[in-house]
C-alpha cells in the first residue's frame, strides 16, 4: 500500500505566479516522494488512484482548488500551470507504472540467491531496466551506401548508347556448350581457341560428344546463335556479360572480364552500316570530335573482318606515351556475320542470299582502364575501398 501521504491540495489566496510556482514544486516534490514508495502493481494502482481519479483525485483537486477559484486575470496564467503540471503528473504516474511491474521482478530462487549474496531485488530490477534501456536519440551507425562499380558503369554507359539506336538487351549462360561457343561461330574443330591453355573447360566431360561439352564461355557470341535460334530477322541485340580465359593475371588481362558484343542482321545490311553505327557509338561515349578507322583483320566469325581504332582520347591523335605516339589506339573487332554462321540459323529465316548482317565485340575493362586512366586491370577486382571510393 501506499503510505499514507500528509500532502493534500492547498487552497490559495494569492494566485501570483511566486505562489503558484511553490504551489507546484510542493506539489511535485510530494508526487515523487509516494512514488519512490511504489514497489508493486498493487501500489503503483493506489498511487495511480490517488493522483489521478476524475472523481477526487489530487488532479481533480488541484483543477477545482486552483483554476476554479482563481480571479478572472489570473485564470489564464493559472490554466497554462495547472495544464502543464497534469502532463508532468501524468509521466510521473506512467513511468512508476515500468518500475513495479511484476515481469520485471526476478523469479523466486532467484530472490533466495539475491537474499543470501546480499543484493537487494530492488537494485537488481533497476539493474535489468538499465541494461536493457534503449537510447532512441542516439544517432543510428551510418553504412556507406557504396556506387556502381566502374566497370559496370561503362558497360551500362555502352550498352544505353546501343539502346538508343534501337537495338535491345541480350543474355546467356556464363556456363556453354562447345557448339554455342565455338562449333556455330564457324571455329573449325582444331581451332586452337579450343585449347585449355585458353579455354577453362568443366572437368569430367570425356564421355560427351566435342560439341556438347561445357565450358566457360570465352566470349559473349554464343548469345546471337541463342538469339537467332529463337528470333526470325530482323535482329539488332547488344550483349553484355561475364566472359572467361585460361589467362594469367596482369596488367591488361584477367581470367574473368566483360564485354559488350553487338549485332545487326537485316536486309541489305553492308560495311557502311557497321562502320556508321561504331563510329557514331564511339563519339556518344568518348565525345564527338573522336574519329574512328577500321584495319583489316581475322575472325572465324565474320567476313570481311576488322579491327576499329579510335582517335587517341588523351592526346587528340597528335601522339602521346598513351597511345605509343600512333596518335590511335586500338579498341575492338567487327565484322560482317560469315554467311557460315547463318547456315546454323537457316531454318529461322536467316538465308544468307537474303540478308546480311555484322556483329562487334568490345572489351569493357580495355574501354574503363582508357575512360578513367587506370593502370592495372587487377584494382577492378580487388574490391579495394580505397580505389572505388574514387568513382563515387
Ligand atoms: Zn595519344
Amino acid at each position: 500500500m501506499v503510505k499514507v501521504s500528509v500532502y493534500t491540495v492547498p487552497q490559495l489566496d494569492d494566485f501570483s505566479a511566486d505562489k503558484i510556482e511553490s504551489a507546484v514544486l510542493e506539489l511535485l516534490g510530494a508526487l515523487h516522494e509516494e512514488r519512490e514508495a511504489v514497489h508493486s502493481e498493487a501500489e503503483w494502482k493506489a498511487l495511480r488512484d490517488r493522483w489521478l481519479a476524475r472523481k477526487n483525485g489530487l488532479l481533480t483537486q488541484v483543477n477545482d482548488t486552483w483554476l476554479k477559484a482563481a480571479p478572472k486575470e489570473a485564470k489564464r496564467d493559472v490554466g497554462l500551470r495547472v495544464n502543464e503540471l497534469k502532463v508532468k503528473v501524468e509521466n510521473v504516474v506512467e513511468a512508476a507504472r515500468w518500475a513495479s511491474l511484476d515481469w520485471l521482478k526476478p523469479p523466486n530462487d532467484m530472490k533466495f540467491l539475491f537474499a543470501v549474496s546480499g543484493v537487494r531485488l530492488r537494485d537488481h530490477a533497476t539493474a535489468r531496466l538499465e541494461s536493457e534501456r534503449l537510447d532512441i536519440t542516439l544517432p543510428g551507425v551510418k553504412r556507406p551506401i557504396g556506387v556502381k562499380h566502374p566497370v559496370l558503369r561503362v558497360q551500362d554507359e555502352i550498352v544505353a548508347v546501343f539502346k538508343a539506336m534501337g537495338y535491345s538487351v541480350g543474355e546467356g549462360p556464363e556456363v556453354e556448350t562447345d557448339y554455342y561457343n565455338f562449333e556455330s561461330l564457324n571455329f573449325p574443330p582444331n581451332h586452337p581457341a579450343r585449347d585449355t591453355q585458353d579455354t577453362l573447360f568443366i572437368a569430367g566431360q570425356e564421355s560427351k560428344l566435342a560439341r556438347d561439352r561445357l565450358l566457360l564461355r570465352t566470349h559473349t557470341s554464343p548469345v546471337q546463335i541463342r538469339t537467332m535460334e529463337k528470333q526470325p530477322p530482323p535482329v539488332r541485340i547488344v550483349i553484355p556479360g561475364k566472359v572467361h580465359r585460361n589467362d594469367p593475371l596482369d596488367a591488361t588481362h584477367s581470367p574473368v572480364f566483360h564485354q559488350v558484343e553487338g549485332l545487326a542482321v537485316d536486309t541489305n545490311i553492308t560495311f557502311c552500316d557497321l562502320k556508321g553505327t561504331l563510329d557514331d557509338a564511339m563519339k556518344a561515349l568518348f565525345g564527338s570530335s573522336v574519329k574512328t578507322r577500321f584495319y583489316p583483320s581475322f575472325f572465324p566469325f565474320t567476313e570481311p573482318s576488322a579491327d576499329m581504332q579510335v582517335s587517341c582520347i588523351f592526346c587528340g591523335g597528335k601522339g602521346c606515351r598513351k597511345c605509343k605516339f600512333s596518335g590511335w589506339i586500338e579498341l575492338l573487332g567487327c565484322g560482317m556475320v560469315d554467311p557460315n554462321v547463318f547456315e546454323f540459323v537457316k531454318h529461322n529465316g536467316y538465308d544468307s542470299s537474303k540478308i546480311s548482317g555484322f556483329a562487334f565485340g568490345m572489351g569493357v575493362e580495355r574501354i574503363t582502364l582508357l575512360k578513367y586512366e587506370v593502370e592495372e586491370i587487377q584494382l577492378f577486382y580487388e574490391g579495394d575501398v580505397r580505389f572505388l571510393e574514387q568513382f563515387a
